[in-house]
Formats: structure tokens, sequence, C-alpha cells
């Protein structure tokens, strides 16, 4: 259930009704700002329960059921978008990021070319892949802490922030040493050890639509590391499989508007896995971002055809110097 607290309610309010509900064995999440503050009760009531209790603790306006499954993520609980601030990059609520590198950090040389059209570029997130996760055993499976070496270099030589995969639970500290945002991947979006994992840690999370994940999949694997106490989550739309077999993925769109109507988090497009082919980067991310999205994430290579994984998708840096030149105009034409 959603505690509505009276608009002249204080953050002492908020705290020692929090202390009390936990008390009586419930496990609460607040949210709002002065004049508006929520308190979720998300474990521990049961549908039996008479929420006209809960309207006479002190402070309450007023007591609701939540109507979706997602608790933590859903706009019921957190009326307005959220924003992140990552080092000082903002993501979500008006706030647009690009996040564009290889498929796989391969080797040095490759990520400061690529930082450096970053920087050129005015974009702050820097990707790359040092952990794989490849459909085959024999494909190239990453270069491991010595990709998160490198990613870091750039990012401190270029002034960025940076976001790479994390596979599992255990990788979790060593990546935090290196990497600003912890990438689950597709085909980990419900892995939920990792996920409670990634909830216990401060860091922030981007997270991958699963290949055939519904919109309230996704939105249940979010409230796995919101529930944990990780507020910094953001969704990715990257395609998913239909029956359509002649792009890789089918970009779902109507993720975005509708991924923004149930929740408050940002919501980031990924063109480059969405399609699977290069030729359809620069329409699809144009699009994202006339749909409305918070981000997008774009595979890059100073030479493609040679890109270690992805190879098919990946666009080269005149491709996306345009992109980026017709993003501009487009934001523009939304404001
Ligand atoms: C990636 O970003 O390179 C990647 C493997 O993405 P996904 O998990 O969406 O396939
Ligand atoms: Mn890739």
């Amino acid at each position: 259930m959603i505690l509505f607290l009276k608009p002249e309610a204080s953050q002492k309010d908020v705290d020692e009704l929090i202390e009390r509900l936990s008390w009586m064995g419930l496990t609460c999440h607040p949210s709002g700002e002065k004049g508006a503050y929520t308190i979720a009760v998300v474990q521990g009531a049961d549908s039996s329960v008479d929420l006209s209790e809960f309207e006479m603790l002190p402070m309450v306006a007023k007591v609701t059921e939540f109507k979706a499954a997602y608790k933590l993520a859903s706009r019921e609980f957190h009326p307005n978008p959220s924003t992140l601030d990552i080092k000082g990059v903002k993501i979500g609520g008006g706030h647009f990021q690009v996040m564009a590198g290889p498929c796989s950090v391969e080797s040095a040389e490759q990520i400061d070319d690529c930082a450096k059209v970053l920087a050129d570029e005015g974009v702050k997130i820097l990707r790359g892949g040092a952990f794989k996760p490849r459909t085959s055993p024999y494909s190239f499976q990453g270069l491991g802490e010595k990709g998160l070496q490198i990613l870091k270099e750039a990012a401190e030589k270029y002034n960025l922030i940076t976001i790479s995969e994390v596979m599992d639970g255990d990788q979790i500290d060593l990546m935090a040493d290196y990497i600003d945002i912890l990438q689950v991947g597709a085909r980990n979006m419900q892995n939920f050890t990792l996920l409670k994992k990634l909830g216990e840690c401060p860091c922030p999370v981007f997270l991958k639509r699963g290949l055939s994940a519904t919109y309230k999949d996704l939105l249940m694997s979010a409230e796995y590391i919101l529930d944990r106490g990780n507020p910094n989550v953001i969704l990715c739309e990257r395609g998913i499989r239909t029956f359509e077999t002649y792009s890789r993925n089918t970009l779902d769109l109507n993720a975005v508007p509708i991924l923004h109507q149930l929740s408050h988090l940002p919501v980031v497009v990924d063109p480059s896995h969405g399609t699977g082919i290069r030729s359809l980067v620069a329409p699809m991310a144009r699009a994202g971002m006339a749909a409305g999205a918070d981000g997008l994430m774009l595979e890059i290579h100073k030479t493609p055809e040679k890109a270690a994984s992805d190879k098919d998708q990946t666009i080269d840096f005149p491709t996306f110097r345009s992109i980026m030149k017709s993003l501009r105009i487009i934001e523009k034409a939304l404001s």
C-alpha cells in the first residue's frame, strides 16, 4: 500500500512513521518531497489489512493499495520521472544522454579512438564490454579486468563516465572499482541472484530488456533492485524476438511511451542490438529520440568490419557523428 502524507508533513514525520511501521514488521520505502511525501509499504501487509487503520496514523492523509505488481518502479508511488545524477551526468526527467563505444573492448588504442570522438561530440558516457555474454563459447569472451582498466583510463583522459556489462554477482566489487554504470544484459534480465546483489550496492544499474520479456517482466526485474535499496535503475529497450527474422531483433519503440506511463525510471533505446543491421541504426536512433527516450546506446568502432563482436550492427565514426547532428535537430524540434 501507499501512504500519502499530509502537505504539512516534515522529513522528521516521515522518519518517525517509518520507524513505527518497521516496528510493526512492515518493509517501507519513502519517496516524494516536502509537501508531497509518500511511503510505500511493500512487504508485511497483506490484502486483508484494513487500510483505514493506517489512515489514522499521524500525518497520513490517504492510503491506497498498489494497482501494479511492480511497486517501487511504478508511477503510483513516484509520480514524477526520476533523474539519475551519475558523477554530474544527469539522465531522465528531461535529461537525454548518448552512451557509445564498441561492443567489446579490444585494445587501449581502440577505446582511445572512440573516447576522442565522444568527447568531440559532447557525449558523456563511454560503453564497452569487458565480460561478454556470447551465444557461442568459441566466440571472443572479452578482455576481463584489463578491459575495465582500459575504459577507466580513457574515461579519465576525456572526462567521461563508463558503462560495462556485469555477468555475475562475484564481478560486482571488481567492476565498481572501474566502472560507473553496471549493465545487466538481456540474457541476465531475470538472473534474480544478480539483481538482488546489485540492489545491495549503490552503483547505477542499466537493465536491458530480456529477449522475450514483457514490460511487466522488465519492471519486476527492476523491482528486485529497487526493493533492496538501490534506486538508481535505468531501463533499456534493446529489441525483442518476434516472428520477423530479417532483422536480428524487433526494436519495440512502443516500450518508450508505455514504460514512461507505467514507471518513473529513465528509458534508453538501443538501436544497435534492436536491429542488428548497421544501416538501420541511424533511422531507429532518430526514432528512439522522437519517441521520447531518455537516451540512446550505440555501438561504434573506427573500423566496424574488424570489430571483435557485433560487427554487423556497429557503425563507423562518420555515421555516429551524423546521428549526433540529427539528434541535435530533433531535440530542438521536440523542445
Ligand atoms: C551489449 O550491450 O553488447 C549486449 C550484449 O547487449 P544485450 O544484452 O542487449 O544483447
Ligand atoms: Mn553488442
